[in-house]
Parts: C-alpha cells; structure tokens; sequence
C-alpha cells in the first residue's frame, strides 16, 4: 500500500512541479488528487486510504521541495473544523467548505467559549432565533477567540432552545465572519501579543442551510470537535527531536558550562516523560486510524500541557538570565505562531495557556476519570433543569 501511495505521489509531482507551480495551484492540484489528506473520502481531498499513510505522501513531498499548507496558521481548520464537517456536514457543505479550508486559502476558528460559559460550556448563552425563511439570527458574546482576526469562517455553537436542559438546547452552525454583525476585539496575553479575541455576535445572519448536525444535536457534534481538537492539541509534543525535548536537549549539548549535576537528573526524567508521551500518542493514533478520536485524546493533552510546562521552564532555568531576553511579542504576526522557533522567555509564558486551552486540566482529569476509567461523576445537579430556570 504504502509503495503504491508512493508511486501516486511522484506520478502528481512528475504533473506538478513544485519549482514549476503557483502555491497555491500546487495545494489545490494535491487536494484534487486526494493527497491532501489521505484518509479523508476520494472527492473530499483524500483516497479513503489509512491515515498512516499520510507520513508517507507528506516525506515524498518535502523531499520535492513543495509547498505546504502552513498548518500552523490553519490549525483550528485542520484539526478541529474539517473533522466535524467531514462527520456531520452535508455534501456540499462538505465540497463547500474543505478545499479551502485545506489550501488555507479560507482560516477557521472557534467560537465556542463564553464569559459565563467556559468549562462549563453546556451553560452558554449565545443565542440564535430562526425565523419564517429559514435564517437564524444570532447573539451573544464569545471569548478566546484565536485567530478570529485572521478568520472567513467559524464553527459555532449556540442556544436554540432555553426550555429544554442546558444539553439538550444547543444547535451547531458555521458562520461567516464577515457578517456586519460580527465584532471582533483584540485581547492580550501573558506573553503581549494577542493571538486571540472577544467576538460580540449581533444580529448575525446564518442561513439554516450552514447549521451543522440537527437542530439541539448541537452538544454531540460539539464532542467530535473537542475531542478532535485535544488531539491536535495534544500531539504536537511527539517528535523526539525537532519537539520541545529535542530544543531542549540541542541547548544542553551546545552549551556544557550551564550544566549541572541536578539539571542533569532533571533533563534526564524529562526526557523519560517525553518518550513515555511520544509513545502514548503512537498508540492513539493508531486507534485514531479506526475511527473518530474518543475521551482518550484527553490524557494526551494533559501530558502535553504539563510536559510543554515542565520543559519551558527547565530551559528557562537552564539559559538563567539569557532565558529572560524579551522580544516585541506584541505584533499579530501570523508568521510568528511557530512556538518552537521563538525564544525561551516567549515559549515559557506562551506554555501557561496549554493546561487552560482545549479543556483545563482539572476537567480533562474529570473526563479521564468518568469516561475512560469509569469512576462514580462529579454530582451534577442542574442537569436536568430547563436552561432558562438555570442562576447565571
Ligand atoms: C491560549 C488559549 C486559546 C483559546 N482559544 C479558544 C478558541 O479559539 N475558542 C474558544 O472557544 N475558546 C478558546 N479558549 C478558551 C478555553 O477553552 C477556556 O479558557 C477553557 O475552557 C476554560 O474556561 P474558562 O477560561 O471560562 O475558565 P473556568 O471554566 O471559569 O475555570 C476556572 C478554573 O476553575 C476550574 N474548574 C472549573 N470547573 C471545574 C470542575 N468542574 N472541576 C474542577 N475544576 C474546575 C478550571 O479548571 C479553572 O482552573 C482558549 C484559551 C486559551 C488559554
């Protein structure tokens, strides 16, 4: 299979040049011949192959030297959004939205948290009113919006029936953010820069036919979001080197005078964490390859979160007062989302938000202890009152 693969790919790039070729015609071009991603369906960018398959085609392509997506600038797309339109979206939202999403022509992002609604996301507010034609009207505000500066589209969830419990009431729509009701306001972060924003929705206009999943479904299409995005998430400590731990370590070996006996030891169980890490999100990818990630994703994360926090810190201690060195962070400089190129001062404040972005880790320990260990839930009490009789 894999030699099979191999073959299409240089068969595309003997068709496709990559010194030859516009970018942007190349990324299209490799969508329409299902080498975008692999095991997406044939028409949608993919060949319905094994996703493992995709490492293969990605190396054959770097070693051309052709252009990739950017997926750091698209992560919210990739990683989160095309998951939930590949598995609830119709047809032609499906050929509507995911080509470009995919080029990056079109960037995503997620209006799911609010003021009042945050861990406990159920309990939000936003919400939308259809009327006789068939348009939802929407408002409301959302909060840490990455990248909402930068979006066409977002995926967005919002209450559709304040009668029924706060599960039940929720409906999933994709709405343009270009909408005149659409404002978005810039928030800064511990590090000075402002990756993310407030969104404040009024009188947004969304057709029905851009809701995603049925109408008070909107909590379980959710789930494939979330659980998808804490994947995403969560696998970006996995190479040993050219990960966080190979940064770390490249530092040690280069520079022996700040090395001491007890970093030396702490380097070391980093290292063992990592590893341990790194083979625990083989392991999920590999169940990830038979289907929709599940509450699995959520250890992922959480390892992620503390090692990312554990790691930045070291290399701060490591480099003493060089790891202070402060840059203007405060540009929105799309190009600068790379955490592992920046400095150590950067990457050591910018990992404060790991254990708070995509679930915190108090709730995926939550999650891990009711959905994946089985253990007795949190008491809940207001989970079968109407939304409306709910104290906010
Ligand atoms: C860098 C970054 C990017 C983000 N990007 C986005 C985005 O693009 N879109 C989006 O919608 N959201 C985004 N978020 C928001 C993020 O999902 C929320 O901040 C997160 O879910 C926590 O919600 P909250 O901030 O309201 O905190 P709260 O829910 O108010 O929690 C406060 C504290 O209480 C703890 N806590 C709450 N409930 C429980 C419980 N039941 N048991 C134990 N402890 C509990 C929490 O763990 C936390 O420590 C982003 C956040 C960050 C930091």
């Amino acid at each position: 299979m894999s030699s099979e693969i191999r073959e299409r790919v240089r068969e595309f790039l003997a068709a496709h040049p990559p010194a030859e070729v516009d970018r942007l015609d190349f990324l299209r071009a490799q969508f329409d011949a299902g080498l975008a991603w692999v095991h997406f369906p044939v028409g949608l960018g993919g060949l319905g192959a094994p996703r493992a398959l995709q490492a293969v085609v990605d190396a054959e392509l770097a070693a051309a030297g052709a252009p990739d997506n950017d997926p750091r600038r698209i992560g919210i797309g990739l990683g989160m959004a095309a998951p939930t339109i590949l598995r609830y979206g119709t047809a032609e939202q499906q050929h509507r939205w995911l080509r470009p999403l995919w080029t990056g022509e079109e960037v995503w992002c997620q209006l799911f948290s609010e003021p009042g609604a945050g861990s406990d996301l159920a309990a939000l507010a936003t919400r939308a009113v259809l009327d006789e034609d068939g348009v939802w009207t929407v408002d409301g505000q959302k909060v840490w919006t990455s990248s909402a500066h930068t979006a066409r589209w977002a995926i967005l969830i919002a209450r559709t029936d304040p009668s029924v419990p706060k599960h039940q009431g929720i409906s999933y729509f994709v709405c343009d953010m270009t909408d005149p009701g659409v404002e978005v306001r810039p928030l800064r972060q511990i590090t000075g820069e402002a990756e993310f924003n407030e969104v404040f929705l009024t009188g947004v206009r969304i057709p029905d036919t851009d809701r995603l999943g049925a109408v008070g479904e909107g909590w379980r299409v959710a789930q494939t979001t979330l659980n998808n995005e804490r994947v995403a998430i969560g696998g970006q400590a996995t190479p040993r080197e050219g990960g966080l731990i190979g940064i770390v370590a490249e530092t040690w070996r280069a520079r022996p005078e700040l090395r001491t006996a007890e970093l030396h030891q702490r380097l070391l169980q980093h290292w063992v964490d990592a590893e341990v890490l790194r083979l625990t999100g083989e392991r999920l990818r590999q169940q990830l390859a038979a289907g929709q990630p599940g509450p699995e994703g959520a250890g992922g994360k959480l390892g992620f979160a503390r090692l990312a926090q554990q790691l930045t810190g070291f290399e701060v201690e490591l480099l003493a007062e060089e790891g202070l060195g402060y840059d203007d962070w405060t540009l929105r400089r799309p190009e600068l989302v790379d955490f592992n190129g920046r400095e150590a001062g950067y990457r050591y404040l910018r990992a404060k938000g790991n254990s708070i972005e995509g679930g915190t880790s108090e709730i995926l320990r939550n999650i891990i202890a009711e959905r994946v260990l089985g253990l007795p839930p949190e008491p809940r009490t207001d989970k079968d009152v109407p939304w409306k009789e709910l104290s906010r």
